[in-house]
C-alpha cells in the first residue's frame, strides 16, 4: 500500500478552493466511544481508505482506548457512513452529533491519527475507577436541575468558555484539561461540608459539561473519586444540547458560541455576546487566529480591530505579516510556527499595553523588526 497517499499535504487554500468546487452539501458530525481497539495502525489505514471514498474529511484519533472524531463529509453519503461504522462491532451504533451552524468548509483534509490516548487529559488511567462515571443527562434534565440550583461546571478550558457559556457556570482559568480538573476539585473541595471524621455530609449536585461530551467522561470519573457523589454530565456536550434545544424549543441556558476544534472555530447557539474584544474593549464575540504563521494565536478580535491590525495580534505581527511572501519566509527561516490552534491570549489587558508601546515604537523608528533590513536587502 502506498502509505505517501493516505497523507493529505496541500496548501490550506488549495484545499478550501477544491472544496467550494466540490459544490456538494456537507455535513459535520461527531462521535467518540471508549473501546477496547487492537491493531490500531491497521485499523487506521483501513478506515482511511474506506472513509476517503466517501469523502470523509476531519480529525480523527484513535487509540487502544477508543475513537474520538470531527468529520464532515457530503450529506449524500450519511447514510453509508452509518453503515461503514456499524459493520465495524467497535464503532457499531455509536452516536453521533450533527453539528447546527455548518457552511460546509469545518475540515479541509483527512487526518486519522495513532494516539496514547483519544483525548490528551494528563490523567494517570490507572489510579481511579474510569469507568464510574457520571450520570448522563439530557437537555431538558440539565436545565431541570439548573434550575433546582445545581452547581455548573464548565470542564473546557479558559479560550473555549471566552465566548460562550452556561449561565452561572464555574469557568476554570486554566488552559488545558489537566489544569482545568485541578482547579475544580480544588473549588469543589472549597465548597464541600464534611463531617467531624471528614466525610461529606450533603452532596451537592455538580453538572459537568463539554463540548462534545468526552472530557466530561474522564472529568466525572475523576472527581467520583475524589469523593464528589452526585455528579451529572451534559450527554452529547454542547453539540448535542443546541440541537435538543431546537428540536424541543426549550430555553437554551448556554449562552453564546461554542469553540470547535475546526476551520469554523465557533458555532452560534444563542446571540448573547458574552466576551470583548481583546483589542480595543468593545462587546464582540468574533475569534481567530493571528494571521502571522509563526505566532497563530487565538484572539477574540472585532472587526475594526481585525482591518486596523491586518487579522494579527499586534503591530510587530502585523508588520511582518503584510511583507512580500519571500521576505515573510525568509524572516521564518529557523522559527517555529505554531500548527496548533490551542493557546489563546489570556491576558487582555497586556495585550493592549503591548500594541500601544509598540504603535509608540512603530512611529518613532518606522519598524518593529530592525533585523529586516538584512533580509530585505538580501531577498527584497
Ligand atoms: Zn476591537
Ligand atoms: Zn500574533
Amino acid at each position: 500500500m502506498d502509505l505517501h497517499r493516505l497523507r493529505n499535504l496541500h496548501h490550506p487554500d488549495l484545499l478550501r478552493a477544491r472544496i467550494e468546487r466540490e459544490g456538494v452539501e456537507r455535513t459535520t458530525l461527531s462521535f467518540y466511544r471508549y473501546v477496547r481497539l487492537t491493531d490500531v495502525e491497521d485499523l487506521r489505514n483501513t478506515i482511511y481508505q474506506e472513509w476517503e471514498s466517501l469523502g470523509v474529511l476531519g480529525r480523527i484519533y484513535l487509540s487502544q482506548e477508543g475513537i474520538n472524531a470531527q468529520v464532515s463529509l457530503p450529506t449524500a453519503n450519511l447514510e453509508n457512513f452509518r453503515t461503514a461504522l456499524d459493520s465495524r462491532q467497535a464503532f457499531q451504533g455509536v452516536p453521533w452529533k450533527i453539528a447546527v451552524e455548518d457552511d460546509g468548509k469545518s475540515f479541509l483534509k483527512l487526518a486519522i491519527k495513532v494516539k496514547k490516548k483519544i483525548v490528551a487529559d494528563g490523567l494517570a488511567d490507572d489510579a481511579f475507577d474510569v469507568t464510574n462515571v457520571g450520570t448522563h443527562l439530557d437537555a431538558a434534565t440539565f436545565n431541570q436541575k439548573l434550575e433546582e440550583g445545581a452547581l455548573v461546571v464548565d470542564m473546557r478550558n479558559n479560550y473555549e468558555s471566552a465566548i460562550g457559556y452556561f449561565d452561572g457556570a464555574y469557568l476554570p482559568k486554566a488552559d488545558t484539561f489537566r489544569g482545568a480538573i485541578d482547579e475544580v476539585v480544588e473549588m469543589l473541595a472549597e465548597r464541600r461540608s464534611v463531617d467531624p471524621v471528614g466525610r461529606p455530609i450533603a452532596a451537592p449536585q455538580i453538572l459537568l459539561y463539554c463540548t462534545g461530551g468526552i472530557r466530561c467522561e474522564k472529568a466525572s470519573a475523576y472527581l467520583k473519586h475524589h469523593g464528589f457523589s452526585n455528579v451529572g454530565q451534559l450527554h452529547g456536550g454542547i453539540i448535542d444540547y443546541a440541537r435538543q434545544i431546537k428540536a424541543q424549543g426549550l430555553e437554551s441556558r448556554y449562552k453564546g458560541q461554542n469553540f470547535v476544534f475546526d476551520e469554523r472555530l465557533a458555532e452560534r447557539i444563542t446571540d448573547d455576546v458574552v466576551s470583548t474584544c481583546m483589542q480595543c474593549g468593545t462587546k464582540n464575540d468574533r475569534i481567530s487566529n493571528c494571521q502571522e504563521v509563526t505566532c497563530n494565536i487565538l484572539l477574540v478580535q472585532c472587526e475594526a480591530c481585525a482591518e486596523r491590525y491586518a487579522e494579527c495580534c499586534s503591530p510587530s505581527c502585523r508588520e511582518i505579516h503584510l511583507l512580500p511572501e519571500e521576505v515573510q519566509r525568509a524572516w521564518r527561516k529557523g522559527r517555529s510556527t505554531r500548527s496548533t490552534k490551542t493557546k489563546a491570549i489570556n491576558d487582555p489587558e497586556g495585550l493592549r499595553r503591548r500594541i500601544r508601546e509598540e504603535e509608540e515604537v512603530l512611529a518613532l523608528n518606522g519598524t518593529l523588526h530592525p533585523e529586516l533590513s538584512n533580509i530585505i536587502q538580501r531577498v527584497g
